[in-house]
């Protein structure tokens, strides 16, 4: 049985007293749980604070980014190396916040997945298409080549981490229906096993983000496929991350 995970993805929010804030209340509100993956991605400033907070506890942490070189002249950027340093065990990569906000490409992603790889650390890749793809019928041709290309020449796939978030369901308010979400990922398993063997496939996570909070949850991840979730504005609240965690643990 694959571990499940549930992981809050704060975007641009919280300064480092609110964060602290925050994490120490997911921690003591989730202590008893003791199966599965609790990952908290704070913004940059806040990593350290918050390592702080969860070290030697069941809860990871992870960065919303980062870039493909350890160190130089890149200013403003962050290496996986400094990540690693804060206490990062993870690091979202290719959200679609990220592409159209910074006109991220499948290659760059490509290159962040393989970095974050190569310096110990576990990526979860971002993937999902946009409420005109899905109309025009196109949601597996777009999350097909999404994933193909985020994990060119990738072969270390124990450490991947597939979150699969349609567009039109991020911070909308409108969630995939549970039938529509086990579907896509039903076939990112499918096209994994094509390319790595079926065991690899059946031993990835595969999250689905979107508009995830506690009256949802419960339908999705009696799904299959479904692994756990990607969190983002429910995540910044701890009632409503800790009810999230609470669902998942206990139907898995
Ligand atoms: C996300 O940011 O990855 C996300 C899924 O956001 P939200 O839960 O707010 O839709």
């Amino acid at each position: 049985m694959r571990r499940w995970m549930v992981a809050g993805n704060w975007k641009m929010h919280t300064t480092i007293g609110e964060a602290e804030t925050i994490s120490k209340a997911i921690k003591e509100g989730t202590k008893d749980i003791d199966k599965g993956e609790i990952v908290l991605a704070p913004p940059y400033t806040a990593l350290y604070a918050v390592h702080k907070v969860i070290k030697d506890s069941h809860i990871a942490l992870a960065a919303q980014n980062m870039y493909f070189q350890d160190k130089g002249a890149y200013t403003g950027e962050v290496s996986p190396i400094m990540l690693k340093d804060t206490g990062c065990a993870y690091v979202i990569v290719g959200h679609s916040e990220r592409r159209k906000y910074f006109y991220e490409k499948d290659e760059e992603i490509n290159e962040k997945v393989k970095k974050v790889l190569s310096t110990g650390l576990k990526p979860i890749v971002c993937v999902g298409e946009t409420e005109s793809e899905r109309e025009k019928g196109i949601t597996e041709f777009v999350v097909g080549m999404q994933v193909k290309k985020a994990l060119f020449g990738v072969t270390d796939m124990e450490h991947i981490v597939i979150a699969y978030e349609p567009v039109w369901a991020i911070g909308t308010g409108k969630n995939a229906t549970p039938m529509e979400a086990e579907t896509v990922h039903r076939f990112i398993r499918h096209i994994i096993g094509d390319v790595y063997g079926d065991s690899v496939a059946q031993n990835l996570q595969i999250l689905y983000g979107g508009s995830v909070t506690p009256d949802n949850i419960g339908a999705l991840i009696a799904m299959e496929d479904i692994d756990g979730a990607l969190v983002g504005g429910a995540s910044l609240k701890a009632e409503s991350f800790t009810g999230i965690i609470r669902k998942v643990a206990e139907k898995r």
